[in-house]
């Protein structure tokens, strides 16, 4: 295919299942974590490698610009193109309101909003050159409704709802498509972490009563990626198993 795509956050959950499903499709793979450590104990170079395209891995903390400015330059240099990205990468730190800490809601607007403004700027110029390229960056149904325990992160993943609106509104003229996904209750060990009565009443307003893989996201991510969504541009698609309607 001589693609490439680089999936931030990638070492395993949601982003790694993207991997594999890209490299599947035919893509050559960016895997990006940030650091070493988030790839030991799984094998996800590995299983992307065997199926015959490329992989390298680059680390890098996503929130800062200059580490995002080091790694684009890099994968730029290895791969020679960037076709997609999918800004995957993304952390909870949940409290209620009146107990989060400060450094709680900072942190995760630094990484999961800071870091789509950094990627996609700089991915985004090599794209604008290109005249091509598709930007996929991960929401949640957070971002669309709200949720208890979650002023940080739903603040950051509404943001991004926004971010992708403007960026297909700026990046459309030349070729480059911007959309969002917004998962609901995922099982991977960001989810692993919740309560047995957090996942009872999320599981209770789930239509389809049960709790999606990460496979779900990917599928949905890898027709983003595709020529079928040529036409598709500045959208958020709710991955919820029907959360809310
Ligand atoms: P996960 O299992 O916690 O994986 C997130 C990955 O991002 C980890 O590999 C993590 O590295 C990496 N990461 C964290 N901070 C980073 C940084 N500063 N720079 C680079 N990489 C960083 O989470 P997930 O469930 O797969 O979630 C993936 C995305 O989907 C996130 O944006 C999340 O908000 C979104 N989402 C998930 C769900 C769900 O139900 N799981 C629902 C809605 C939206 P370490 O392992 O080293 O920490």
């Amino acid at each position: 295919m001589g693609k490439t795509a680089l999936i931030t956050g990638s070492a395993r959950g949601i982003g790694a299942a993207i991997a594999l499903r890209l490299a599947k499709d035919g893509f050559d793979i960016a895997l990006n974590d940030v650091s070493e450590r988030s790839f030991e104990d799984n094998d996800i170079m590995e299983r992307i490698s065997a199926l015959g395209v490329k992989c390298e891995k680059f680390i890098a903390d996503v929130s800062d610009y200059k580490q995002c400015e080091e790694m684009v330059k890099a994968v730029k240099e290895t791969f020679g193109t960037i076709d997609a990205l999918v800004n995957n990468a993304g952390i909870t730190r949940d409290g209620l309101l009146l107990r989060m800490a400060e450094e709680n809601y900072d942190d995760v607007i630094r990484i999961n909003q800071k870091s789509v403004f950094n990627m996609t700027k700089l991915v985004g110029a090599v794209m604008l050159r290109q005249k091509s390229g598709k930007v996929v960056n991960l929401a949640s149904v957070a971002g669309l409704y709200g949720n208890p325990g979650q002023m940080n992160y739903s603040a950051s993943k509404g943001a991004v709802i926004a971010m992708t609106k403007t960026a297909a509104k700026e990046l459309g003229s030349r070729g480059i498509n911007v959309n969002a996904v917004a998962p609901g209750f995922i099982k991977t060990p960001m989810t692993d972490k919740l309560t047995d009565e957090q996942r009872n009443a999320m599981l209770a307003q789930i239509a389809m009563k049960r709790y999606g893989e990460p496979e779900e996201v990917a599928s949905v991510v890898a027709f983003l990626c595709s020529a079928d969504a040529a036409y598709v541009t500045g959208q958020t698609i709710e991955i919820s198993g029907g959360l809310s309607m």
